[in-house]
């Protein structure tokens, strides 16, 4: 296709789109509006500002280049916000370490992305003990303390966070470069149980903040506005706290961030700070409702976003009747992720609470420059009639444009030109989209993958086991709980708690989550297979959920 580019004038700047972009408009016009970490810390946007210069050449200090890669494992804190701006900003990538992978899946993350630098908050100190001699090369550490207190560790600290502040140089200046540059990496897991490194850039960093902004923008329901007040309940290491941290500090409102996510803490941060405005899974949400505390806290001004899962409508009633305007979204780890809101339109505002809720229980309608697609197997669209069923594909700027290292998934990830999500949904007349299963054969248990595929490999090694296969079973606390089904060996007489103990103790070793342990250990005669001999994942799903709900 023959195209006309636009002629550039030799004098003219051709602006490339970069994170530091997001920052100068709110240090300047919001100075004074307020940061708050927790019950420890409160700084404006005009310290905000100048923290970010601080940082930035603190760690040009400890020997940081664009190009490097600077992680960190905190909680969500104001450092968290800082590092999400000024590692970036200096060209160097930011990997926002997953603390709730095991030791070993975690030490294969640092590895992986090769990190030069991590920042490490005191409490996961412990964590870098037990892989620290399998760390390749071995990385400056940086500690992130909020005891006061210097903690015992035999791990070799470079520098504490506020001291390489305090070194650093407030109006240290961040250079130009490409937009294509990486800003962000971090890890989701996946099938095969090795966790997938994936990727964005500036540019996509940028275009994901405006865009996701517009969607929220306006006077309707489930909206963000500079009146607001934000505080993430999803964690700043996934998928960039949903990317709403950029787009709360484009807007200048003032932000509280929670640390270690404790229900009761979370809601007297809610009430004490007016906190209008969250996003989170729901087991996260469901607990704070279950909460004693929710009595004395007015949730009558709260909006939360519920993604990670889909929303359940019996909660989203239960929030409802507190007041709280609540409704979905959806996107994955792969798409930045914000690809959907389930945000009611004009002439829905005048149905009734209960038609009303159904939508907000949708998984949404596409935001602006998503392009969402459902298929069939031969990539042909399906109807949008609210019944046929079809894989969500996608495209819009902000797409992992592949797995770190991994061309064969990444290839696998966009056949056919489309980010393939591995949900299938239906989309109705109204152009709502609806998740009503997954193709992807993981389990996610609390807003947590486990991979089906790493239990079974460890099952398997059992010596009484002959065959053995994980599913996903429906938990009104989790979401979803792993469940085993598996044969024993002829003669070998197995329980149930051996099993347990069995990957316990893998768990004890830090190669699998705690949480990854199935509650349910079914002992069968045979797995149902497939006709090409695959595990048959959706008939053992249907055929023992049903067993179990009797
Ligand atoms: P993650 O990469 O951990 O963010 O997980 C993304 C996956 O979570 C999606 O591919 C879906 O399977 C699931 N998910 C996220 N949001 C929703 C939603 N609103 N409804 C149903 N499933 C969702």
């Amino acid at each position: 296709m023959s195209v006309k580019s636009i002629e550039r004038t030799p004098s003219a700047y051709y602006n490339p789109l970069l994170i530091k972009n997001l920052l100068d408009n709110p240090v300047r016009q919001f100075p004074d509006q307020e940061i708050v970490y927790g019950d420890f810390k409160r700084l404006t946007y005009r310290e905000l500002g100048e923290r970010i210069g601080r940082l930035a050449s603190g760690l040009a200090g400890l020997g940081v280049k664009s190009g490097d890669t600077v992680a960190v494992m905190d909680w969500d804190s104001h450092r968290y916000l800082e590092c999400f701006f000024a590692v970036p900003m200096m060209g160097a990538v930011l990997h926002t370490v997953n603390i709730r992978l095991s030791p070993e899946q975690i030490l294969y993350t640092i590895n992986h992305a090769e990190d030069d630098v991590i920042l490490v908050n005191t409490e996961f100190l412990p964590i870098l003990e037990t892989i620290r001699e399998r760390i390749e090369p071995v990385k400056k550490l940086v500690l992130l303390n909020d005891t006061g207190v210097t903690p015992a560790t035999t791990l070799e600290i470079a520098t504490e966070y506020e001291a390489l502040l305090a070194s650093g140089d407030p109006g240290h200046t961040f250079p130009d470069f490409s937009e294509d540059t990486r800003a962000t990496t971090f890890y989701t897991t996946g099938t095969t149980g090795l966790p997938k490194g994936v990727y964005f850039s500036h540019r996509q960093l940028v275009l994901h903040t405006l865009a996701t902004r517009a969607a929220l923008a306006g006077s309707g329901q489930g909206r963000l506005n500079q009146d607001d007040v934000y505080m993430p309940i999803t964690p700043m290491f996934h998928v960039h706290a949903w990317g709403v941290p950029y787009i709360a500090t484009t807007l200048g409102v003032k932000q509280v961030y929670p640390g270690r996510y404790v229900p009761e803490h979370l809601l007297s941060l809610i009430q004490c700070e007016d906190v209008t405005f969250s996003h989170c899974v729901p087991t996260i949400l469901q607990m704070l409702l279950s909460s004693p505390k929710v009595e004395e806290t007015d949730l009558s001004r709260w909006k939360v976003i519920i993604g990670g899962a889909a929303l359940p409508q019996a909660l989203a009633r239960q929030a409802r009747s507190r007041g709280v305007d609540i409704f979905a979204a959806y996107g994955m780890s792969e798409t930045c992720p914000i690809l959907t809101f389930a945000q009611l339109k004009p002439h829905m505002l005048d149905w009734d609470e209960e038609r009303q809720l159904e939508i907000r229980c949708k998984t949404g309608l596409p935001i602006p420059m998503v392009e969402l697609r459902i298929v069939d197997e031969e990539m042909n669209d399906m109807p949008h009639d609210g019944v046929s069923q079809g894989e969500v594909v996608v495209r819009t700027p902000w797409l992992t444009q592949g797995y770190l290292k991994d061309p064969r998934n990444s290839e696998q990830l966009w056949r056919g030109g489309y980010l393939h999500t591995g949900d299938i949904g239906v989309i109705d007349a109204e152009g709502y989209l609806k998740i009503t299963d997954r193709l992807k054969d993981v389990i996610k248990t609390g807003g947590e993958w486990i991979s089906s595929l790493e239990l079974e490999d460890l099952i398997l090694k059992h010596p009484a086991v002959a065959e053995a296969a994980v599913v996903g079973v429906p938990d009104p606390k989790w979401g979803e709980r792993p469940m085993a089904l598996v044969v024993a060996k002829p003669g070998q007489d197995l329980e149930a708690a051996a099993i347990r103990a069995w990957l316990q103790d893998f768990a004890e070793r830090g190669v699998i989550s705690k949480w990854g342990i199935p509650d349910r250990v079914l002992f069968v005669d045979a797995i149902p297979k497939t006709s090409v001999g695959k595990l048959d994942k959706k008939a053992m799903r249907q055929q023992y959920i049903q067993a179990i709900q009797g």
